[in-house]
């Protein structure tokens, strides 16, 4: 039976460290999509394909080969053969990522990747999109939110650390206008599924969030009568 695990949210809701923990804690494999929207962002950016030029943006997939790949530090991207990792955590990619994201051809190029993932193992996929379009059959849907200011705060956070010296400011700004993008694109724009199980963490730290998560899958897992893993 499926147990593949669905979690959307927009930008910096937490998805990505939740969902690892989570993967850690189940068996599963985790797998980061927006990392995927990422690597052909990154691409366009380095070839200074303008983020409009939905022509220029469509035709460079066809040079484009993105690989996953799964070691001991997680899920690694693979830009034709060159190891992007780190390389795509930047808000400028992140801005590219949400640009390519909204044009079909990008979208239809990657699904397949998507989907063959989740065939292949249990998996615990992350993203805008998965239990609408990705993974309808996902036998857990989460819907993962906070509110815009405790988002930015995070992501802030997690760029100064990084040694970065953009202002908070400019951080919400950036989150916020990601968000409108991703909301009001017309394919796969976010929105929660109609089965998924809303969870914000505006008022909850890292571990009260996965202990909410836990606690959902282990009872949507128990209702659907699957063996709890
Ligand atoms: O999750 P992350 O911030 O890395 O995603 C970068 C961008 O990729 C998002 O703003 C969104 O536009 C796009 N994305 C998407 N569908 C997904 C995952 C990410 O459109 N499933």
């Amino acid at each position: 039976m499926n147990r593949n695990i669905a979690i959307d949210g927009p930008a910096g809701a937490g998805k990505s460290t939740i969902a690892k923990r989570l993967a850690a804690q189940l068996g599963y494999v985790y797998v980061d999509t927006g990392a995927i929207y990422r690597t052909v962002g990154l691409y366009a950016l380095r070839n200074g394909v303008d983020k409009a030029d939905t022509a220029g943006l469509t035709a460079l997939l066809t040079e484009i080969q993105v690989d996953l790949r799964y070691g001991p530090q997680g899920q690694q991207m693979l830009l034709n053969g060159e190891d992007v990792t780190d390389a795509i955590r930047t808000p400028e990619v992140a801005a590219y990522a949400s640009s390519v994201a909204a044009i079909p051809a990008v979208r239809a190029f990657l699904l397949d990747k998507q989907r063959e993932l989740a065939r292949r193992q249990n998996v615990i996929m992350d993203g805008r999109d998965i239990g609408t379009v990705v993974l309808p059959d996902a036998a857990v849907k989460i819907f993962l939110t906070a509110s815009p200011q405790v988002r930015a705060k995070r992501r802030w956070l997690e760029l100064t650390e990084k040694g970065s010296r953009e202002s908070y400011e400019t951080v919400l700004a950036e989150v916020e206008a990601r968000d409108a993008a991703d909301r009001s694109r017309p394919i796969a724009p976010l929105r929660q599924a109609e089965d998924a199980i809303l969870a914000d963490t505006s008022d909850l730290n890292f571990e009260e969030s996965v202990a909410l998560l836990t606690r959902i899958i282990r009872e949507k897992f128990a209702e659907l009568g699957c063996e709890q893993p």
